[in-house]
């Protein structure tokens, strides 16, 4: 059985992003960028079917700027076992995105693609879905939980009133939620294999995609900062200044 795992190489989650002067968007020179972190579970999650025999093999994508491999060779280091990068300048939107990961999955005939629930940099949250509308896949969206048995996979997704599991005819698309599993950290000995590992380079016009945004960004501004709370002496104090200065009760 074939995993496709594809990872976006985004700012750190550790990093508090600045927004540039100009509010054209988030500054990302100098900045240090890492994988998506919902990409890291999806790698850990096709790591683990392979360890159980599940899966035989699984291939890292990613879409974007050639430092996009350092992402891919991450995600070899973790386990993956080769690669492709889709490479160019353009911002990636899902839709495009959705397009040219499926021109790959028509070439790869994986029988499951694992994505992040989302890119914490836009926080679009569409990648999977559409990937799942356009090849008419079913999908399981924010994934909890994965078994494969049988030719299905049965997948536990968080939703509002708690679990809820369906199960998908195999190929399927799971998006990958925080609590499925905690990923692993690469060994150093994984990190010099990973060089070794095969890494495909292509462009999105090689499989006939137009990257040309489809979105046009307004304005990005920085949040509006919160004033400083202060401490009250007693409940009545609270209550009144609720009442007379809030002006909430
Ligand atoms: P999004 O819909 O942008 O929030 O992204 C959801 C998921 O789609 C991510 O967690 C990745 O698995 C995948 N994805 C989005 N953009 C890219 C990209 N440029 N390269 C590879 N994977 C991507």
């Amino acid at each position: 059985m074939k995993v496709l795992v594809p990872v976006k190489r985004v700012i750190d989650y550790n990093i508090k992003p600045r927004v540039k002067a100009d509010g054209t968007g988030v500054e990302t020179a100098g900045v240090k960028m890492s994988m998506n972190p919902f990409d890291e579970i999806a790698v850990e999650e096709a790591v683990r079917l392979k360890e159980k025999g599940v899966v035989t093999e699984i291939v890292a994508i990613s879409i974007g700027e050639p430092k996009a491999q350092d992402t891919l060779r991450t995600a070899m280091a973790m386990g993956a076992d080769r690669s492709i990068l889709v490479e160019t300048d353009a911002v990636t939107e899902p839709l495009a995105v959705a397009k040219v990961l499926k021109a790959l999955v028509e070439k790869e005939k994986p029988d499951l693609v694992i994505l992040g629930k989302q890119a914490i940099d836009d926080d679009m949250n569409a990648t999977g879905q559409m990937l799942a509308g356009l090849l008419g896949w079913p999908q399981g969206t924010f994934a909890s939980k994965v078994e494969i048995t049988d030719g299905k996979a049965m997948v536990t997704r968080e939703i509002d009133g708690g679990l809820q599991t369906v199960a998908l005819t195999l190929p399927a698309i799971v998006t990958a939620d925080l609590r499925l599993n905690e990923p692993r950290y690469a060994s150093l000995p994984n990190i010099m294999k990973a060089r070794k590992k095969p890494m495909e380079k292509i462009t999105p016009a090689e499989v006939d995609v137009d990257m040309t945004p489809r979105l046009s960004i307004v304005s990005v501004a920085e949040p509006t900062g919160r004033k400083a709370g202060i401490k009250v002496d007693s409940a009545a104090e609270l209550v009144a200044k609720l009442r007379n200065e809030a002006k909430v009760i």
